[in-house]
């Protein structure tokens, strides 16, 4: 069994460069940022948008946590992490009822002494309930949405040597929180561009506005919504073949839910001549690799 509670490891993020084809001919770079690393389960992005939580209901005497997620939810499994590492009490509100056999998900957040408390769709969005449920405790948005969890999401720059030798970053969204951090801590010169992995979730562009800092609301960023591949968490044959290719090619792991959608995107932008010519850009890994457990055995060359 892994030890979840072992440290996280900033010293192993790497920025990785892509040789191939389709980006010589154009004269464009692409670096990864390899925030996968950090942990095999506690992904990239993850701690980043928690930090500033923890910090602030240690600083108002809280000692319990609740937040929400799925199943699979990578969010989930972090705040189990870092609750634990804090030494916070910690609830997650878990969206359905309660399967038979959890997931590896929630069963690594349950090692991690996570208190899971299963609710149908409904009772989900009925935060007030939950509010008055555990009234003691300190509440995290969904996926750490939320000032907070951008101000630590802006802090994941902090790893990317020459930052501004990029012009164009690409980050997948969920909730936007990661990609509103990195357009804060971004300049002027550069655009940022966010992958949903959601089907059609056109209010993301507002979300990301409403928690962008006064001086960056007109700053150039875009959402692109073409490589959901059906849905959240949905995939198909030729997204795996693309995964394995990748990671054969690249030597470079993704995730069927977020990471390989935008590594995908990013290829196809490029060969549909979307993206200029001599562009030199970042892609952020945000991690996610344990959310490829789900899968069947055999569909990945890597794990
Ligand atoms: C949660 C997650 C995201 C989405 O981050 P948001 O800040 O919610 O947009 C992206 N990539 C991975 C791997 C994630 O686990």
């Amino acid at each position: 069994m892994m030890n979840l509670a072992a440290d996280l490891n900033f010293e192993n993020v790497f920025v990785q460069p892509i040789n191939a084809d389709w980006l010589e001919e154009r004269n464009i770079t692409l670096d990864v940022l390899r925030l996968d690393l950090i942990h095999p389960i506690i992904s990239g992005n993850k701690y980043f948008k928690l930090k500033y939580y923890l910090k602030d209901a240690a600083e108002k005497n809280f000692h319990t946590i609740v937040t929400y997620g799925g199943a699979y939810s990578n969010h989930i499994i972090a705040t189990a992490f870092a609750c634990k590492q804090n030494g916070f009490k910690c609830i997650g509100i878990i969206r359905g009822e309660e399967p038979e056999q959890l997931s590896h998900t929630l069963r690594h957040a349950k090692e991690l002494e996570m208190h899971l408390h299963f609710v149908n769709r409904i009772e989900y969005k009925n935060i007030n309930n939950h509010k008055k449920k555990f009234d003691n405790a300190y509440f995290i948005n969904e996926g750490g949405y939320g000032l907070e969890g951008v101000q630590g999401a802006a802090e994941i720059i902090k790893h990317v040597k020459n930052f501004d030798q990029y012009t164009i970053v690409f980050c997948a969204v969920g909730t936007g929180t990661t990609l509103a951090g990195i357009i804060n801590a971004s300049s002027l010169h550069q655009t940022i561009i966010g992958i949903s992995v959601m089907k059609n979730n056109h209010s993301l562009e507002q979300q990301v506005s409403h928690i962008l800092d006064a001086n960056k609301q007109n700053k150039q960023f875009k959402i692109i919504h073409d490589y959901h591949f059906g849905g959240y968490a949905k995939y198909n044959k030729a997204l795996l073949n693309f995964m394995n290719e990748t990671w054969l090619q690249h030597n470079l792991p993704t995730d069927f839910v977020y990471t390989a959608k935008v590594f995908f995107g990013i290829k196809d932008m490029i060969n549909q001549q979307q993206i200029s010519n001599n562009s030199h850009i970042l892609k952020i890994h945000t991690g996610g690799l344990q959310g490829n457990l789900s899968l069947l055995k055999g569909a990945l060359q890597f794990s």
